[in-house]
């Protein structure tokens, strides 16, 4: 029995290469620093799986930024206004990450998206008519001799032509179909460089199978693969799939020329079912995704052994992650806070590495093994999740009343607009503003207890009031405080929640060099002691404007923290939304009007086919929602943002939550979302980003006029909010204050011309 993952944190065990990735951006070091970087990075992975024993080790997982837009530039699918900045390789690549402004001229990145169910981003392909997909990138191959180099032989990964057409967005007459002889000679050319490599074996994902596929679609994948298949001589291709079931046209699926064929055991709530009713083909190894890739707990080796045992009459079989180890922590190594009693339930990629290991040593009959089996087993025999009583009471108590707010959206609009007495097109931001390193010395100062908590609260205040002298200069109507005190919106309020845990190293990547650290539920949850309160009201002495509290959402809060698994999703968020409940009540009576509550990544866990979404998921995470806000006066005015656009398809839901108003992201995705509010005649007050912050660019006040415009041809303008499209943070601070100042003015412009 071998063992094989699907791709590694790429980032580094201490995130180097997010921060060598920042100082080249800084033009701190060179393009060749940074690609010496990079490789050193790479070969420290390989050789990190190799001494664990790990048989299939990938190459080309690695990236600078994203493995999606890796393959775009691979395959030449770089539209013409990135080629004709005329810059380096490198620096082109970068201008379609993150846009460019310069001498050379002035382009938007791509747009970025969810990449499927997970908190990882990709950039979206943009391909026109004009687009000549052909193979033209070394990046794959160079990472292939690399690894050979370093004494190891890697099986290459690829993201597969059907994904990779199905995620792109197509500006002209040409569909996804309409490429598909291009990518068949291009991935037959990646065949025949690899072939002459000597390598064995070559991994495609097609993540895609895990959604809904009409027939047609189906049978456009296979007619795709027949083709491309062909060329694949005496190389070994691996069918990877991952993030769920392979549910449509599976026996279809299966029967084609592959060697290898991955599947998701641990998200594939069918895979099992699929292969005792269908089976599969001898001929073919079934790498089976048996290790979580996507959360921290400890496998459970009776269970795997269950699983794997009943696979192996079908042919060869080799032990998988579910998915890319992208999606979890690099090591638990570095923890050195947590105990031995709570870290031994704890696997991150490394630890995951070591479970492949053993878990094929215990299928292969190893005497040393009983006792890994024993150990493993006498950790799932005893219980570990502290329950509250009273948290769970409180939980079952609830009734429908609960979960709605009086008196309807219309009438609170009503009410709230003569309490507040806002302009019309009301400007507004998300909340947080540059964390520089002043603030972000302070937080760590003071948490290594360098400094006290009345300096740490002092320098903070001090920020807020800077914040909210800029925000009064340049006329902005509602004011925010900043968020100084934040390092991140989850674990921000997780430290202030009973039953969550932290870590302190355990980074997980977001997009490009942008990491998270998801706390981890440990228990039941419960707010131990206000959270936002203090900076809030103080922050709303400062002004006469209304200052918006700030909070996190419960869903967001559950979907960016590794959940339970001893408990329903269901439950622990509507534990969390109670804790926020209290949070917002409390805000609430200490004078603050407008309430903001993020619901940053409410998308998140939506599932990734359609007939589960509501059963699923949205039956409960929209009423969760309406649980935190369902008992505030009809003044208080609730917004909520979510940063991403793509809602079109749950924009009702959206609408049920039953905010006041919502901003979200619009920018990057050229403002598509409006037609679907109009389509459903939206009634809630809306705020579409008016320019993307993910960049550094300066947007011109006449481009943000545009946009306003644009959007007041589609939404009336008694319900259109000005903001940018997410918070500041990650910004520096000239091109915040820039970008901000533009976007008054323009509000005030169009306001004018009215
Ligand atoms: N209020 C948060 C901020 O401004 C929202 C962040 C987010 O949407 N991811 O940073
Ligand atoms: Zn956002």
């Amino acid at each position: 029995m071998k063992t094989s993952i699907i791709g590694f944190p790429r980032v580094g065990e201490l995130r180097e290469l997010k921060f060598a990735t920042e100082k080249y951006f800084r033009k701190e070091i060179t393009e060749e620093d940074l690609l010496a970087i990079g490789k050193e990075l790479r070969v420290k992975h390989w050789q990190l799986l190799d001494d664990q024993g790990i048989d299939f080790i990938p190459s080309g997982d690695f990236s600078f930024f994203d493995t999606t837009l890796d393959t775009a530039v691979l395959l030449n699918i770089v539209p013409k206004k990135y080629q004709e900045l005329q810059l380096s390789s490198l620096e082109t690549y970068f201008a379609l990450a993150r846009g460019y402004q310069g001498e050379s001229g002035d382009v938007t990145a791509l747009a970025m998206k969810k990449w499927f169910n997970t908190n990882y981003h990709y950039m979206v392909p943009e391909i026109d008519d004009n687009t000549k997909i052909q193979l033209v990138g070394e990046k794959l191959f160079t990472e292939f001799k690399e690894a050979k180099e370093a004494g190891i032989v890697t099986r290459p990964t690829i993201l597969g032509p059907f994904t990779l057409l199905k995620l792109a967005t197509y500006h002209g007459a040409k569909k996804a179909e309409d490429f598909y002889e291009a990518v068949i000679t291009a991935y037959g050319q990646i065949f025949d460089r690899f072939a002459a490599l000597d390598c064995e074996w070559l991994q495609i994902d097609e993540p895609a199978l895990v959604l809904d596929l009409s027939p047609v679609q189906v049978q456009q994948f296979s007619t795709l693969y027949q083709k491309l298949l062909r060329k694949k001589g005496n190389l070994k291709i691996l069918l990877q799939t991952y993030f769920g079931d392979v549910r449509d046209g599976y026996q279809e699926i299966v029967k084609l020329p592959f060697d290898g064929i991955g599947l998701d055991f641990v998200e594939g709530r069918k895979t099992g079912t699929l292969l005792e009713e269908h089976g599969f083909p001898k001929d073919k190894v079934l790498f089976a995704g048996i290790v979580n890739g996507k959360n921290i707990w400890k496998n459970n080796y009776q269970e795997t052994l269950r699983v794997v045992e009943k696979l192996q009459s079908l042919g060869e079989v080799v032990l998988n992650t579910s998915c890319s180890l992208l999606h979890v922590p690099y090591t638990l190594a570095n923890e050195t806070e947590l105990t031995e009693d709570v870290t031994s339930y704890f696997s991150f990629a490394t630890e995951k590495l070591t479970e492949l290991n053993e878990l094929k040593k215990i299928l292969s009959n190893k005497e040393e093994s009983y006792e890994l089996l024993a150990t493993n087993d006498a950790l799932f025999k005893q219980g570990r999740f502290s329950r509250n009583e009273q948290v769970a009471k409180k939980v079952h108590a609830l009734t429908e009343q609960d979960f709605v707010r009086f008196p309807s959206l219309e009438k609170r609009a009503a009410i709230q607009k003569d309490k507040l007495k806002l302009p019309i097109l009301p400007t507004t931001t998300i909340g947080s503003f540059p964390q520089t390193k002043e603030v972000k010395q302070n937080r760590a100062k003071f948490k290594k207890g360098e400094i006290t908590e009345s300096d740490y609260t002092a320098f903070n205040q001090g920020k807020i009031a800077e914040c909210v002298a800029f925000q009064e200069e340049i006329g902005l109507d509602v004011l925010v405080h900043g968020e100084f005190e934040r390092n991140d919106m989850v674990e921000y309020f997780g430290e202030s929640l009973d039953g969550y845990l932290f870590t302190e190293k355990a980074w997980v990547q977001s997009y490009g060099t942008r990491c998270v650290k998801p706390p981890i539920i440990w228990g039941d949850v419960a707010r131990a002691k206000p959270i936002t309160v203090a900076y809030s009201t103080y922050a709303q002495t400062l002004t006469d404007k209304p200052m918006k509290g700030m909070l996190t959402g419960p869903v967001t809060i559950l979907n960016w923290s590794f959940p339970r698994e001893d408990i329903s999703l269901r439950e622990s968020t509507l534990q969390l939304a109670l804790a926020i409940q209290e949070e917002v009540l409390d805000l609430e009576a200490s004078g603050i009007e407008i309430i903001q509550i993020d619901e940053a990544a409410l998308r998140e866990k939506l599932p990734l086919r359609q007939t589960d979404w509501h059963r699923e998921y949205l039956d409960w995470a929209i009423p969760a929602f309406r649980l935190v806000h369902s008992k505030v006066q009809p003044t208080t005015q609730i917004h909520t943002h979510m940063c991403y656009s793509e809602f079109a398809d749950i924009i009702q839901d959206i609408e049920n939550m039953d905010a006041d108003v919502i901003s979200f992201e619009a920018s990057r995705s050229n403002l598509e979302i409006l037609d679907a509010l109009k389509a459903i005649n939206f009634q809630t007050q809306v705020g579409p980003g008016v320019y993307d912050i993910h960049s550094p660019r300066v947007p011109a006040v006449a481009e943000i006029e545009t946009t306003i415009d644009r959007i007041l041809k589609k939404i009336p303008i008694e319900k259109v909010w000005v903001n940018p499209d997410c918070g500041l943070k990650t910004r520096g601070v000239p091109e915040t204050q820039a970008s901000l100042k533009n976007l008054v003015i323009a509000a005030k412009k169009v306001r004018g011309g009215i």
